[in-house]
């Protein structure tokens, strides 16, 4: 095999997903068709989850030094903004950052790391059998062929890995389309922000530089054009004009482009010995600014289960978990999607029903409904059947402040950079270092500390398993007869220590 895993595509998940497998040392290769980073960004928004796991990556200081953050997100750009500053996190904004920007910093990491990156190499075809698969990829010079244990598809919503593999691509054609422009608006305030939803239609405008706005319109006269219609700069200024009633200047545009509400799903995330992931797996209306943001999640919980798989420590069931644990917040993403698709077309009725959406956000629990769900907080995973029941088994691991025997204080996410599990004891057992054989355990970072800050759902627990994503594996309760003995049950089912290592 030349490799453990071939990733196809290095979008932003395709490197991420990249990354999470070299930082477990597994041998990984990304092929790209592209030469380079695109400079059309799609995604502009990071959202709170996802500012989380990037965090537990190590990556919050650069993301924070080229982005912007604000404390809102939206919701079908309704009148009232999702307010991300309740969210109990470190990480309660969005994150404004060109999609191009994100993927820079993550190709640095992944080739940091040391994935083999081939650029100008496009995928021609993907087949498995029961020992690996192999790739045939034409690059600058010609055709070649790979050979890995396993590959991830990233290659987007045209995925040929999807294709090849024929996992059904389960969904609806586009409905509708809109506009978007990243323009130079000279005679728009800097930094002003403008969303708009009347009966001709809604605009949204945000600041991408310092000189670009991204514009997006949804221009009711001009909603069933087919995506793939170029958009011209006449076009999208006549209809700034009909929606909003000013083109502000309008002048030159860096990227023009349109894009629709096709919202599909593979059937499966898996086949065998080829994963698919980000939207390779989904597509959806890119409304609430998701898609980036779920597949990168979908990257880190892919990443370390992979990893588990090739160094020969995952129990079986544990890389099914992939397809079982992320294809229904898949699901819930095309749904809020839709709805929101509903609230965007134009139809009678419909600003008398955005208008009381709005209002029903005012009451803050509605708000922050919505907010946990385009930030992400909403996800958890089944809670593991197998273990000692405890109301944190598969919650999100939301960051503490911790204080180490010696009395220094540390933010958990920091014990999360390496990748590793991170099993958090709290109740200073003096038998906890004769646990296991932690030789063998190297996959599994060990922390005996005390909790430094309120945490009234840590209050007694005696010890957890934090997965490398940053969801709760289990948590072992003070009160079990033998704590000791669930603790050493519950390391035994999710990281058995194996004997193959790749590298
Ligand atoms: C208008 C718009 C706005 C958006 N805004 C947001 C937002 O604000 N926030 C958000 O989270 N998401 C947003 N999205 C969605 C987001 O852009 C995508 O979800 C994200 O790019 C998906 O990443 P990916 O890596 O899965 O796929 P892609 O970014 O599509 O990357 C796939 C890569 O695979 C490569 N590839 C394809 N086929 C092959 C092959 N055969 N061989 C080799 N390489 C191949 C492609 O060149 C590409 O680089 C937006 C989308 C649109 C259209």
């Amino acid at each position: 095999m030349n490799y453990g895993v071939i990733v196809v595509g290095g979008g932003p998940v395709g490197l991420m997903v990249a990354s999470e497998l070299a930082l477990a040392n597994i041998k990984v290769c990304l092929l790209e068709r592209l030469k380079e980073t695109t400079p059309y960004s799609r995604a502009l928004t990071i959202h709170p989850r996802t500012l989380e796991v990037l965090d537990m990556r190590g990556l919050a200081p650069e993301l924070l030094e080229r982005g912007r953050p604000i404390p809102r997100g939206h919701f079908a750009g309704l009148a009232t903004p999702l307010d991300f500053s309740i969210l109990d996190s470190a990480s309660n904004y969005t994150l404004f950052l060109a999609q191009s920007e994100t993927e820079k910093l993550l190709e640095e990491r992944a080739r940091g790391l040391g994935v083999a990156i081939f650029r100008e190499t496009e995928v021609k075809s993907i087949r498995q059998h029961d020992e690996g698969v192999e790739v045939t990829a034409i690059g600058p010079e010609g055709e070649y062929r790979l050979a890995a244990e396993y590959a991830v598809g990233a290659d987007g919503g045209g995925s040929l890995v999807r294709k090849q593999m024929e996992i059904a691509f389960l969904g609806t054609d586009a409905t509708f389309t809109g506009m978007l422009g990243d323009v130079k608006l000279p005679e728009l305030e800097p930094g002003k922000m403008v969303s708009q939803f009347t009966e001709q239609g809604g605009i949204m405008i945000v600041p991408v530089t310092k000189q670009i706005h991204r514009v997006i319109v949804f221009d009711s006269e001009r909603m069933a054009i087919a995506k793939d219609e170029p958009v011209t700069l006449d076009e999208l200024k006549s209809s700034m004009l009909r929606v909003y009633g000013q083109d502000f200047g309008i002048g030159e545009a860096e990227w023009l482009s349109r894009f629709g509400n096709a919202t599909r799903q593979a059937e499966q995330f898996r086949k065998k010995r080829v994963f698919l992931a980000g939207d390779a797996a989904h597509i959806h209306l890119p409304a609430g600014g998701q898609g980036m943001n779920v597949g990168l999640q979908e990257a880190v919980n892919l990443g370390w289960k992979l990893a588990a798989k090739l160094k020969g420590w995952a129990p079986d069931w544990l890389l099914g978990s992939y397809h079982e644990e992320r294809y229904p917040v898949s699901t819930a993403l095309l749904r809020n999607t839709e709805a929101q698709a509903l609230l965007i077309r134009q139809m009678p009725g419909i600003m008398e029903l955005r208008k009381l959406m709005a209002s029903l956000l005012q009451i803050p629990e509605a708000n922050a409904l919505l907010s946990a769900q385009i930030a992400a907080f909403d996800v958890g995973y089944a809670p593991d059947l197998h273990s000692p029941p405890h109301a944190l088994n598969g919650r999100r691991f939301s960051e503490l402040t911790l204080r180490l025997a010696n009395g220094s204080l540390l933010k958990s996410y920091k014990l999360m950079h390496a990748g590793s599990y991170v099993l958090l004891h709290l109740a200073g057992d003096p038998q906890f270092g004769e646990l296991v054989d932690w030789e063998k355990y190297g996959h599994v970072e060990g922390v005996q500390a005390s909790i430094a800050e309120e945490a009234a759902d840590w209050e007694n627990v005696h010890t957890a398993l934090i997965r490398p994503d940053g969801y709760i594996a289990w948590a072992v309760d003070r009160s079990e007869a033998v704590p000791l003995e669930a603790v050493k049950a519950g390391l035994a089912r999710w990281c058995e220590p194996g004997s193959v290592h790749l590298k």
